[in-house]
C-alpha cells in the first residue's frame, strides 16, 4: 500500500469509510485515540502490508473494524492470544493490539501479563477510560476507588491496577502513558511502540463523557480534557509503581520503561532451535 497515491486526506486512506460514521459518543476520547494511532502508522514507515491490528470486545474495540489494514475484531478478552497466534505463525508481521481496559486488563488480565512475561513481539495500545463502556458502564478492574459506575452506585470498594506497573512487573519492554489531550505525544509513543521489538504498552489515559464523566460528575469531554490539563504531570522514568490514579488526582503520564535489548520470545525460539525452525 503507497500513501501518496491517493488525493484524499493522508489519514483517510488508513480508514474504512465504508464503516463510517463511527459508534463513538460526542466527546469521548477514542476518535483522539485512533487519530492519532493513523498519524502513528504513516509517521513509521512500516509496511502496512505486513501490518495488522487485533481488538478485542468494547468501544475501544471498534477500532480494528475502521481502521483499513488487515484487522479482526476478536472475542472478548482474547485479542492477545489472537495476536500472539498470528505474530509466532508469522514473525515477519507487525502486530498491534488496539483494545480498552476492561477488554485487556480484566477479561484478558492473564493474557496481558503472560504475553508481557514472555515478551511476546506485540506493540499493545490499551485506551483506559475507567470503565466497562460499550456494556453501559460497570466497574472494571481499573475504576478508582471510591468511583461511581453503574455497578457501584455508591462508590468502588475495590482497589484498581494501575496498568503501568502491571506491564512493567509483568516484563513488558516499553511502558508509556499520556492522556488524550497530549495528542502530539501520544502519537509519538506510538510510534516508538510500532518501532519496538518486544511486548511494549502505551496506556492511553481517555474520557467516557457518557458513562464514567457523567457518574462521576466529571462534565462534557471537554471539561475532562481540561481537567487532564489542571492534573497531569509529565514525568519520564518514573517507577510506574507510583503512577496509580485516584479518582480526580494527579495523572503522572510518560515513559516509564524502555528496555529496547531484551530478547524476545521469538529471539529465544530461534537461540534454541535455529533460524530455519524459528523462521
Ligand atoms: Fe466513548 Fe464512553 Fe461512549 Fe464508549 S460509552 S463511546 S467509551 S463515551
Amino acid at each position: 500500500m503507497t500513501l501518496s497515491s491517493h488525493n484524499t486526506h493522508p489519514k483517510d486512506i488508513l480508514l474504512r469509510e465504508d464503516r463510517l460514521p463511527h459508534i463513538w459518543c460526542a466527546g469521548c476520547g477514542l476518535g483522539v485515540a485512533l487519530n492519532c494511532f493513523i498519524g502513528a502508522l504513516v509517521d513509521s514507515g512500516l509496511d502496512l502490508q505486513k501490518t495488522v491490528v487485533v481488538s478485542g470486545i468494547g468501544c475501544t474495540g471498534r477500532t480494528a473494524g475502521y481502521v483499513k489494514l488487515d484487522s479482526f475484531h476478536t472475542t472478548h478478552g482474547r485479542a492477545i492470544p489472537f495476536a500472539t497466534g498470528l505474530k509466532l505463525a508469522n514473525p515477519d508481521l507487525n502486530v498491534i493490539v488496539f483494545s480498552g481496559d476492561g477488554d485487556l486488563i480484566a477479561i484478558g488480565g492473564n493474557h496481558f501479563i503472560h504475553a508481557a512475561r514472555r515478551n511476546v513481539d506485540l506493540k499493545v495500545i490499551c485506551v483506559n477510560n475507567f470503565n466497562y463502556g460499550m456494556t453501559g458502564g460497570q466497574a472494571a478492574p481499573t475504576t478508582p476507588t471510591q468511583a461511581r459506575t453503574a455497578t457501584t452506585p455508591k462508590g468502588n470498594l475495590e482497589h484498581p491496577f494501575n496498568i503501568p506497573y502491571l506491564a512493567a512487573g509483568s516484563g513488558a519492554v516499553y511502558v508509556a502513558r499520556w492522556t488524550t489531550l497530549h495528542v502530539r505525544r501520544l502519537q509519538q509513543a506510538m510510534k516508538d511502540v510500532l518501532l519496538r521489538k518486544g511486548f511494549s504498552v502505551v496506556e492511553v489515559i481517555s474520557p467516557c463523557p457518557t458513562l464514567f464523566g457523567r457518574l462521576n460528575k466529571q462534565g462534557t469531554g471537554a471539561e475532562i480534557l481540561e481537567y487532564y490539563r489542571e492534573k497531569s504531570t509529565i514525568q519520564h522514568g518514573m517507577d510506574p509503581a507510583k503512577v496509580g490514579i485516584d479518582l480526580g488526582g494527579e495523572i503522572i503520564v510518560g515513559k516509564f520503561i524502555d528496555q529496547p535489548d531484551k530478547p524476545t520470545f521469538m529471539d529465544n525460539y530461534r537461540a534454541l532451535f535455529g533460524e530455519k525452525e524459528g523462521a
